[in-house]
């Protein structure tokens, strides 16, 4: 789960990152009134869970109130990457000298909380990455101690020559490594770190993504959770207890286990089709699920047509044909479904899904090959 910088920022606050203050404005008006109590320059900062807003028009300084109004009126509504902005943040402009890059991740190839620091901040650092690697300084974090002081130094030594910044940002890296772990973080980053001609460093930027598996335990980071840019289908999802990603292509595929949806969502490609989604409804066969994931695939004007590929284990595949014809009934849907049961109860399965007029099978090539033929006829 993403969140927006002005959240993020409220924990790096609260670990004791230094922040300039900030408040949310939703009309132009609101932007002037926030802009006004700061008096001086402002920034207008789109919230939106994408990257590189800065470049795409939506972060601008305003002079004055009057200006902040101004440009809040063209971000608020503006489309970032597909994202429709709905919140500005208004903050204080700060005069900047340099940009670094601090950020630490979940990094799986070394299975451990890893920082990476740039005193090439500010930009794109994939770019810095890509291109110049070795402006990057790399520090995997042992789990058992968590950032230690010398470490903290060790990084931000690589930021900056006088000390005093360096203890600065020593701090800071040590405060951004307890406000990741605290949230249940996989990527916390500050970008830009930035130091002012009065020899502070400071925060300006912050980005923040939580891992949706802490979420339960942690119901104050779970509450920061925004789906206004979410896609419809991915809400209803999560609310039905489905695992579900939306893909490009046309065959809708309803499967149970994600093992089996990967395999089938391969086989669709072997046969020359494109899968809609990977749905995995999981070992149930309550047709509400079913009607839920038929729904949540109906709902995308792409799909040709539907497969249901169920592995019968602990699951029965005559609960789980039951659940179609309930779910059928319930709901009216245009393209044409295939099933695949094979399992726990397949006959009793497959007696019911005929005698409710389904095309049903127990061979998995044959059914795949026949929705990406029906897809493609469509
Ligand atoms: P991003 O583009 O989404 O990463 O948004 P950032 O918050 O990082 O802002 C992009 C750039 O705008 C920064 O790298 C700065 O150069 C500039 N910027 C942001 N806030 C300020 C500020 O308070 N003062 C000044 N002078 N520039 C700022
Ligand atoms: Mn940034």
């Amino acid at each position: 789960m993403d969140i927006h910088e002005y959240q993020a920022k409220e924990r790096f606050r609260a670990a004791g990152i230094p922040v300039p203050p900030g408040e949310i404005a939703t009309t132009p008006d609101e932007a002037y009134a926030i802009a006004s109590k700061y008096g001086g320059m402002v920034v207008v900062k789109a919230q939106v869970h994408a990257g590189g807003r800065g470049k795409a028009g939506g972060v601008k300084l305003a002079k004055d109130a009057t200006e902040a109004r101004e440009h809040a009126g063209n971000i608020l509504g503006m489309e970032i990457k597909g994202l429709t902005v709905e919140k500005v943040l208004v903050t204080p402009a700060e005069d900047i000298q340099t940009e670094a890059y601090v950020g630490v991740l979940v990094d799986r190839n070394n299975q451990a909380a890893t920082f990476m620091v740039s005193a090439e901040g500010g930009v794109d650092i994939e770019a810095v990455a890509a291109e110049t690697p070795h402006l990057i300084r790399k520090l995997v974090v042992d789990p058992r101690y968590g950032i230690l002081p010398h470490q903290g130094l060790w990084l931000a030594n690589y930021l900056y020559d006088d000390p005093g910044l360096i203890k600065q940002a020593a701090k800071i890296i040590t405060q951004l490594y307890h406000a990741f772990i605290d949230a249940g973080a996989s990527m916390a980053e500050i970008n830009p770190l930035v130091t002012t001609p009065s020899g502070e460093v400071k925060a300006i930027d912050a980005k923040m993504s939580i891992d949706d598996s802490e979420l339960f335990r942690r119901p104050d980071v779970a509450a920061m959770r925004d789906s206004s840019g979410e896609p419809a289908s991915e809400i209803k999802a999560r609310e039905a207890n489905l695992s579900y990603v939306k893909l490009d292509g046309n065959v809708g595929c309803c499967v149970n286990g994600a093992g089996l949806a990967m395999a089938t969502m391969d086989l669709v490609k072997y046969y020359g089709g494109e899968p809609a989604n990977f749905l995995d409804i999981g070992g149930s066969s309550n047709p509400d699920k079913v009607v839920a994931a038929l729904e949540i695939i109906t709902s995308d004007p792409k799909v040709k047509s539907i497969l249901f590929n169920i592995f019968g284990g602990i699951t029965r595949c005559d609960d789980v044909a039951n659940g179609i014809v309930e779910a059928t009934k319930r709901i009216d849907i245009k393209p044409p479904i295939v099933i695949r049961l094979t399992g726990t109860n397949e006959e009793v399965a497959l007696e019911i899904l005929k005698n409710a007029g389904f095309d049903a099978y127990t061979s998995m090539d044959a059914v795949v090959e026949k929705a990406v033929a029906l897809a493609g006829a469509n």
